[in-house]
């Protein structure tokens, strides 16, 4: 890791897919990298999540009415590069990523949840994302799997998944390649800001303590940025989404396409080898200490009665899954932002200081990366990052009391 007092131009503090893929980018544009993870590469939401490419709107923000869905229609500018950052990221870290985009479905089973699919359909088109309206019976020409009393689905052609555990790992051999250096096993315990605007960071590792010091510091640390940024006195809205994710044996192929639904929490999709990945954002029960507060280092439990729900819906859309045997649900922890867009940028009353964290950011992670190295490397907001700065939470640093 370096001796006392060492040196690098960026900190990263995270191993998952937001601070390996930027380690990656950084590298490449010629900086001294040095990132850390407490546990291994991937051991946080980037390992555990159900694999979903999804660039239609999603349900989280149609279910809070218009005013949200007209928020989150935003993103969508966001997932259109994320579509072609994803059909090139194969050939950019050459090598096979178990990448699938063959489309998706978002169901709908009533009248109602047709409405609300053309109005997400005329906001996503207005962007440029072409989503189409399909009807039940062209549903089911579509995929013959899914039950015939499905109403009609939104359909768009690059939707899919890919393998959350590999992604990670391939980006962080490259960017070690690069000269970056990772190391695993070490945790962030104490950051502070010098007089001159820089950073000193202790490091506990295998190596003991360890102070690091650097002009620029990336928190992609998930769940736990808040915790982090808590540590200069900084404030970063995001909240722990505890979620929950099954797997079933292998079958025939018979679901080429990611599926979700408008109106009900599921996402469903087959993978390479067979196994069906059923998820959609059903809570898990997070881990309490005994006085009753959230404990966010430990996993929380699957929640039976979410799990039974998640199962029944996946079941109602696709029958044949009422065949196939259960072999697994586990539970992660990601975390959404106090307005569902992730938070990505530069921490006003903190210069030099970076957050990524917040929302889907696998489908998400890799576009994201690349922007916010260029922002790092380059000093200037990429227009596309704009949406999603920092900056529209300045007024809870408000209070701040920093060198
Ligand atoms: C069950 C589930 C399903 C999901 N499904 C999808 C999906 O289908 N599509 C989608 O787009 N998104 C999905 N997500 C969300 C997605 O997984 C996350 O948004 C994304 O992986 C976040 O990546 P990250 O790198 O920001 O954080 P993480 O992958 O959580 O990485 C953060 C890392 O920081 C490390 N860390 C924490 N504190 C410290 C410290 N003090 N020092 C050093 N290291 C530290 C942690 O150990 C961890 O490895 C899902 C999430 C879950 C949990």
């Amino acid at each position: 890791m370096g001796e006392p007092g060492s040196h690098c131009e960026i900190l990263i503090v995270g191993g998952g897919l937001l601070g390996c893929a930027t380690a990656w980018h950084l590298a490449k544009l010629g900086l001294k990298v040095l990132l850390i993870e407490r546990g291994h590469l991937n051991a946080g939401a980037s390992g555990q999540n159900a694999g979903s490419l999804h660039f239609q709107i999603e349900r989280r923000f149609l279910e809070q009415g218009e005013k949200s869905a007209a928020e989150g229609a935003r993103i969508v500018t966001l997932n259109r590069l994320a579509i072609a950052e994803w059909r090139e990221i194969e050939d950019l870290l050459g090598r096979p990523l178990d990448i699938a985009m063959h489309g998706g479905l978002m169901v709908a089973e009533t009248e109602a949840e047709m409405d609300l699919l053309a109005f997400k359909v005329a906001r996503e088109n207005e962007l440029g994302l072409a989503t189409q309206v399909l009807t039940g019976s062209e549903v089911r020409d579509r995929a013959p799997s899914l039950s015939p009393a499905l109403a009609g689905a939104a359909w768009l052609a690059e939707e899919g998944h890919a393998n959350p555990r590999i992604l990670v790992d391939a980006f962080a051999q490259e960017a070690r390649g690069l000269g970056a250096v990772i190391r695993t096993g070490t945790a962030l315990t104490a950051l502070s800001m010098a007089r001159d605007g820089s950073y000193r960071a202790m490091l506990s590792g295998p190596d003991g303590e360890v102070r690091v010091d650097t002009p620029r510091v990336l928190l992609a640390a998930g769940h736990w940025v808040p915790r982090l940024a808590g540590l200069l006195g900084l404030n970063v809205p995001l909240y722990p989404a505890p979620l929950m994710m099954s797997v079933t044996d292998r079958a025939q192929p018979m679901l080429p396409y990611l599926i979700q639904h408008v109106g009900r929490r599921l996402s469903m999709k087959q993978t390479e080898d067979g196994n069906l990945l059923i998820g959609g954002g059903w809570p898990s029960r997070l881990a309490r200490r005994a006085d009753g507060t959230p404990d966010l280092d430990s996993p929380s439990s699957v929640e039976p009665a979410n799990l039974r729900a998640n199962l029944e819906v996946a079941a109602r859309v696709m029958p044949a899954l009422a065949q196939r045997a259960l072999l697994r649900t586990w539970t992660g922890m990601t975390c959404i932002s106090a307005d569902q867009l992730p938070i990505v940028g530069e921490i006003a009353a903190a210069p030099g200081l970076f957050v990524a964290a917040g929302g889907s950011l696998f489908t998400l992670g890799p576009v994201l990366a690349r922007l916010l190295s260029r922002q790092i490397a380059q000093g200037t907001v990429p227009e596309e990052l704009k949406m999603f700065t920092p900056h529209r939470f300045a007024h809870l640093d408000a209070f701040a009391v920093l060198p």
